[in-house]
Order: structure tokens, then sequence, then C-alpha cells
């Protein structure tokens, strides 16, 4: 059986005031054994938060693909991973999106965080457009294809699957359609990567909260969720990593 995996994505969110809150969850963290937790800060809370808390998984939302060299502006992941943090997560649609990153970006991106130790959450998702158009499950296919990393296994690998037009909307699929697109990432992962695709966790993102939670990690083949909004605060994330761990703790 996968461990579930609850992961938090601040996004350009929080100061250091707001650490405070990775008390709550981190507790919760503790307490939950059978779940796996980590939240993705800002670049600028890292280190604080890694050293807040030491105890609970703190992650990056992006890296740069290249090692080093003349990125202004850029982050490595092996600064990330100096400063504390234990994964990443690459290609987020407001990556893909707003910075116009390639399906080879967020390949090259999810190597070069392989390459620097860190574990990495690999995102997808069709467009509102898309799903309307029947195409949901030929785009995800597709950013699959092009985005899966040399090497790509369970241990340091997740896919998340977050419909755009679920991200931050209060919008989300119906419970059919999320296993079923779940289901059709697992057979392709199966036909990428054979075997380990069993043990690959997929995890759901998309305006998952305390209320839909249990629902959401129910569905078949959903072995975690990727929180944004409902990340921001102990009040709200800790009761979707308890939902995790009823059913899969
Ligand atoms: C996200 O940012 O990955 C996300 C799923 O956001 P939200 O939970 O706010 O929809």
């Amino acid at each position: 059986m996968r461990r579930k995996l609850v992961a938090g994505n601040w996004k350009m969110n929080g100061s250091r005031g707001a650490l405070a809150e990775l008390d709550g969850i981190a507790a919760a963290a503790a307490g939950t054994p059978g779940v796996d937790v980590g939240i993705a800060v800002p670049f600028t809370l890292i280190a604080p938060a890694a050293e807040r808390v030491p105890g609970l998984t703190i992650g990056a939302q992006d890296v740069h693909l290249a090692a080093s060299g003349a990125h202004t502006g850029c982050i490595s992941a092996a600064m990330v991973a100096e400063a504390g943090a234990r994964f990443t997560l690459v290609g987020h649609s407001e990556r893909r999106c707003d910075r116009g990153e390639s399906d080879a970006d967020v390949k090259a991106k999810a190597e070069a965080a392989r390459r620097a130790g860190l574990s990495v959450i690999l995102c997808v998702g069709e467009q509102l457009a898309e799903r309307d158009a029947g195409r949901a499950e030929a785009v995800v296919a597709e950013q699959i294809a092009g985005s899966l990393p040399e090497g790509a296994a369970a241990d340091w690998l997740s896919i998340a699957y977050e419909p755009v037009w679920a991200i931050g909307t209060g919008r989300t699929p119906t419970l059919a359609d999320v296993a079923q697109m779940h289901g059709t990432i697992r057979r392709q992962l199966a036909a990428s990567i054979g075997g380990g695709a069993d043990a690959m966790r997929i995890l759901y993102g998309g305006s998952v909260t305390a209320d839909n939670a249990a629902d959401l990690l129910g569905a078949a083949d959903v072995d975690g969720a990727l929180v944004g909004g409902a990340s921001l605060t102990a009040a709200k994330f800790v009761p979707i990593v308890s939902a995790a761990s009823v059913i899969g703790g």
C-alpha cells in the first residue's frame, strides 16, 4: 500500500511571522507517522523553516534546471538543498502557464533536483478549455510523456494531478473524474517505467480543503494531496493530514 503524502504549497505567501503556523503542522505530522507531510515555502523561508521545525519536511516550489551559471535571479536545486529543502515542486501550472515552462524544462528541472538529492513532486494538469474539449487525458498524457525525468522512481518522484481550473477556485472535478485521470496516469507510468509505477504516488491538487479531503483522498489511485491555500494555516491544513491518516495511515 502506498503511504499517503500531503504536501502544502505556500506559493508567494508568508513571511517569518507566518512560520509559527509550521509549529502546529510539524506537531500534526509527528503525530501521524503513517502520512508523509511536507510544506513548500518561498525560497527565503526555506532556511528559517528548516531551522524552526527540523522534524518537518520543507521544500521549494521550483528550481532552475542548471546547476549554476549566469542565470540572474534564479535558484539552483543544490542551493535549496543546502538551505534545508528536501523536496521541490516542478511544473506547477503557475510556472507552466505564467512563466512559459515547457515539458522539456520541467523534465530538466526534475533531473537537476534529483542530482541535488531532492525528492520531486512533478505537477501536470489540463486547462478548463482542454477539459471542455474532451482533451484532458490527452493533455496530461502529453505532459507526462514530455516531463517524466530519466530514472523516474517512486523513492524520489511523485506526480501531482492538478487541473488548472481547480487551483484556487473552490471548484473540484468529480470523484469519478479524479479516479479516472489517476488511473490513466498510473497506466501511462506503468508503460514508461514498468512495475515501479505501482509504488509511485499520484497526488490530487486543486482546492483541497478540510471539507473535501476525505472524499478526494479516498478516490481510487489518489495517494495524497497537493494543497495551496489551505496549507497556509495549521488550522486548515492539519485536518487534511488527519483525513489522509484515517484513509491511508
Ligand atoms: C496548488 O497551488 O498547487 C493548489 C492546489 O492550490 P489550491 O489548493 O489553493 O487550489
